[in-house]
């Protein structure tokens, strides 16, 4: 078990798979309390029930919606009387090649990845202003670091999480908030099935191929966390070892 976690309150977004579910593991080994919000409420009920969480520690929440947003952390709040950690991890990457114009896709993950964190913020900001102590992480990824053809959009989202994320650092330290951005090469998740430009799909699943443990991501979110209160780990990059 590692210090500083046991009895943190911690809010997950995208909870009910992949990297969201394997931290929600991980921070339950460790003792915290979680609340974790994500659409498809059956996988975070039986989540919720192998980790022996109680039902009040799963809502029903979809991100690009701020008034769900607002309600998952009021729930946390009310159940934990405060809020320790906001982990903004829901995302998508139904990643195509511009020409092919899947503009509806190139909204979904504009809302999604952009706005859905901005609401985790908007949501946290007055609790962890009020109590001057907070930390607030946001998953960006490799491509918010490089852009790859079929990747634009993609990209654009979590380079403006990167963004985001470091006007945040510099505007609430005067708070006591942390604020980590934790940036995951290729990690084996449901992530590249949204995917469906057949191109794009081909060259990600190749690079798929080299995929890791989403344990891998549950260990950083561990260490950040896991830090001392005056020690903000800034960000984590981090890739499989094959990734170029
Ligand atoms: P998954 O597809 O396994 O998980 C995505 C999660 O996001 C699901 O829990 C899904 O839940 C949730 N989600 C999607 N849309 C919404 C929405 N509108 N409202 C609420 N939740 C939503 O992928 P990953 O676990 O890999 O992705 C997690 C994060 O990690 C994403 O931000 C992704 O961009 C990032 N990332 C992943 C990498 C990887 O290689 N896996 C690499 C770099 C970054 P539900 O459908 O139930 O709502």
């Amino acid at each position: 078990m590692v210090e500083g976690i046991k009895d943190k309150v911690v809010v997950i977004t995208g909870a009910s798979s992949g990297l969201g579910e394997a931290a929600a593991r991980r921070l339950a080994r460790d003792g915290a309390r979680l609340v974790l919000g994500a659409r498809r409420i059956d996988r975070l009920r039986a989540l919720a029930s192998e980790l022996s969480l109680g039902e009040d520690a799963v809502i029903q929440t979809d991100v690009t919606d701020r008034v769900q947003v607002k309600a998952l952390v009021d729930h946390a709040v009310r159940q934990n009387g405060r809020i320790d950690v906001l982990i903004n991890n829901a995302g998508l990457m139904p990643s195509s090649m511009l020409e092919r114009l899947h503009i509806d896709e190139w909204d979904r993950m504009i809302d999604v990845n952009i706005k859905g964190v901005l609401y985790g913020i908007a949501a946290v900001l007055p609790y962890m202003t009020e109590q001057r102590s907070g930390h607030i992480i946001n998953v960006s990824s490799v491509a918010g670091h490089k852009v790859g053809p079929g990747g634009a959009v993609y990209s654009a989202t979590k380079h403006s999480v990167r963004a985001l994320s470091e006007g945040l650092r510099q505007e609430v330290k005067a708070h006591n908030i942390r604020t980590t951005i934790i940036s995951p090469g290729a990690v084996a998740t449901e992530l590249p099935d949204t995917i469906t430009d057949p191109d794009v799909a081909a060259r990600i699943n190749e690079v798929y191929k080299s995929a890791i443990s989403p344990e891998a991501f549950a260990s950083t979110v561990a260490f950040a966390i896991s830090q001392p209160q005056d020690v903000d780990i800034n960000e984590i990059l981090f890739r499989p070892t094959a990734q170029v």
